[in-house]
C-alpha cells in the first residue's frame, strides 16, 4: 500500500460483521479462562493483559504508524517527552552518555541536559554540520547512542540523516531521530539509516490539538547483539530471566522498552486518546500536502517583505538547507516557518499581539494557524548560549502555518505588520 492508504489502512481490518471504525476499548484489563493462558501470555507478551502496557484500541494506532514509518514494531506514550526518555532509557544506564545534536526541542534539550544529568547519563551536545573526525572525537568509551530532529523544531534545520547513522553504525551505536515536523509523510527516517524513531503526536499526527502524545518506532534494523548492550542480551531479572534479543529479535528494542520500562513508568496514552490520534491519522497524508502548500506561499510572503530581517524555511529557494531538504523531504517541509522580524524582541511581541486569525499559544503544526515566540515562551529556560546553539534569536517567530485560506493568512499578517 502506498502512504495515503496506510493512513487509513493500517492497524486494523474488521473482520465479517465487526465495527469499520477501530472502537475504543474503555477497559484497563482483560479476562483469561485459565491461569495457565494468563500465566502463559507474561511469557509472551502477544495478547493484552493490562492497559499500563497495551490495549485494542492503542495497539492498532500502535501497528498504524510502525508501518507509516516503515518499522517493525511501534509504542505510544502519554506525550512526546516520554517517549524522547524512553528511547533514551532503554539504551542508557547511569554511567553511559549519548550524543545528541544541539538543534533539537527545547524541552528535550532540557530533559537531556538537567534531567537525564541528574539520572547519571550524560548528554554529549554537539553541532550537527561538526566533521566526522569532530564528532568522533566528542564520543566516549561510554557512548551508547546517537539523536538528532529530522527538521528541528524551532530551528528548522534538515539534519543529514546518513552521515549519522554511518558515524553511529560505524561505531557500533544506534541512531534515534525525532520526526515529529515531517511526520512519515514527508520523511521516513528508518529509510536512510536512522533505527529508531520517536515523535511528538501531539502535532501533525494528531494536527487538531486535541491531545498530547508520543511514539517510538523500532525500525529493528540495529543489532544489539554486538557486544555494547548486555540488557539486551543477558537474562532480564525484573522479566523472568526473559534474554530479548533471543526471543524477540528484531523487535527487542520495542519490546524492551514496553516490558520493562512502560511496565515500571506507566507512561502509556489512554484508549480514548488513541481513537482520536488515529482519526488526525486518518486524514495526515492530505493535510500534510496543503501545510506546505500553504507554508510555501507564506514563507514567499515573508521573504518579500521589508519589515522582515531574515526567513527560515528549507522549502524556500535560498534556505541554507534548501538543498539537503531536496533529499530528505522532497515533498515539502511541513508548515512551520520561523523569521525574524526587524527591530528585536519588542517588535515580535507586538506583532504577535496584533494578529488576529492566528493565534498565541504553545503549540505548533495545529490545523489552525499559531505563532509562538521562542524567546519569551518556550525557551525561556535556555541561557543566551544555548538559544543559539538551538539556532533562536529574540526576535524570531515560529509561525505554524495552518489549513485556513492562505490568502486570508498572508492578510492577517499584512494588518499586523503596520
Ligand atoms: C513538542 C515536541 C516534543 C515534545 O512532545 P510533547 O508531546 O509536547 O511532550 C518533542 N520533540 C519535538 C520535535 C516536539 O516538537
Amino acid at each position: 500500500m502506498k502512504i495515503e492508504t496506510k493512513c487509513l489502512h493500517s492497524g486494523y481490518t474488521p473482520e465479517n460483521g465487526e465495527p469499520r471504525v477501530v472502537p475504543i476499548v474503555q477497559s484497563t484489563t482483560y479476562k483469561y479462562n485459565s491461569t495457565e493462558e494468563l500465566g502463559d501470555i507474561f511469557n509472551l507478551p502477544d495478547r493484552h493483559i493490562y492497559s499500563r502496557f497495551s490495549n485494542p484500541t492503542v495497539d492498532a494506532v500502535e501497528k498504524k504508524i510502525a508501518d507509516l514509518e516503515g518499522g517493525v514494531g511501534a509504542m505510544c506514550t502519554s506525550s512526546g517527552q516520554a517517549a524522547s526518555l524512553i528511547s533514551i532509557l532503554n539504551i542508557c544506564n547511569a554511567g553511559d552518555s549519548f550524543i545528541s545534536t544541539g538543534a533539537i526541542y527545547g524541552g528535550t534539550v532540557n530533559l537531556f541536559a538537567v534531567t537525564l544529568k541528574k539520572m547519571g547519563i550524560e548528554c554529549i551536545f554537539i553541532d550537527a554540520e561538526s566533521s566526522e573526525e569532530e564528532i568522533q572525537a566528542a564520543m566516549k568509551p561510554n557512548t551508547r547512542a546517537f539523536f538528532g530532529e529530522t527538521l528541528a523544531n524551532p530551528a528548522l534545520t534538515v539534519l543529514d540523516i546518513e552521515k549519522f547513522a554511518g558515524i553511529a553504525h560505524k561505531n557500533k551505536l544506534p541512531l534515534i531521530i525525532d520526526n515529529t515536523f515531517p511526520t512519515p509523510i514527508l520523511c521516513r527516517p528508518i529509510e536512510f539509516g536512522a533505527d529508531i524513531v520517536v515523535h511528538s503526536t501531539s502535532k501533525y499526527m494528531d494536527g487538531h490539538a486535541l491531545q498530547v502524545g508520543g511514539v517510538i518506532v523500532d525500525g529493528g534494523t540495529f543489532d544489539w547483539t554486538n557486544g555494547k548492550f548486555p540488557e539486551f542480551t543477558e537474562p532480564d531479572e525484573s522479566y523472568h530471566g526473559v534474554v530479548y534479543s533471543e526471543l524477540f529479535g528484531k523487535s527487542a528494542y520495542i519490546i524492551k522498552a514496553r516490558m520493562q520500562l512502560m511496565r515500571d513508568f506507566g507512561a502509556y496514552p489512554s484508549a480514548n486518546s488513541a481513537f482520536l490520534l488515529n482519526l488526525g491519522l486518518e486524514t495526515l497524508a492530505i493535510r500534510m500536502e496543503r501545510y506546505c502548500k500553504n507554508a510555501k506561499k507564506v514563507a514567499e510572503y515573508f521573504a518579500s517583505s521589508d519589515q522582515v530581517e531574515s526567513v527560515v524555511y528549507p522549502g524556500l529557494e535560498g534556505d541554507v538547507y534548501y538543498e539537503r531538504a531536496k533529499k530528505y523531504l522532497p515533498d515539502g517541509t511541513s508548515g512551520v516557518i520561523s523569521f525574524t522580524i526587524k527591530g528585536g524582541r519588542e517588535a515580535a511581541i507586538k506583532f504577535m499581539d496584533s494578529l488576529k486569525l492566528a493565534s498565541n499559544e504553545v503549540h505548533v503544526a495545529d490545523i489552525r494557524t499559531c505563532v509562538l515566540h521562542p524567546a519569551s515562551e518556550t525557551h525561556r529556560q535556555l541561557t543566551d548560549e544555548q538559544l543559539l546553539a538551538a539556532g533562536i534569536n529574540p526576535g524570531m517567530i515560529r509561525f505554524s502555518v495552518g489549513l485556513e485560506n492562505a490568502e486570508d493568512i498572508i492578510d492577517d499578517i499584512k494588518q499586523a505588520f503596520i
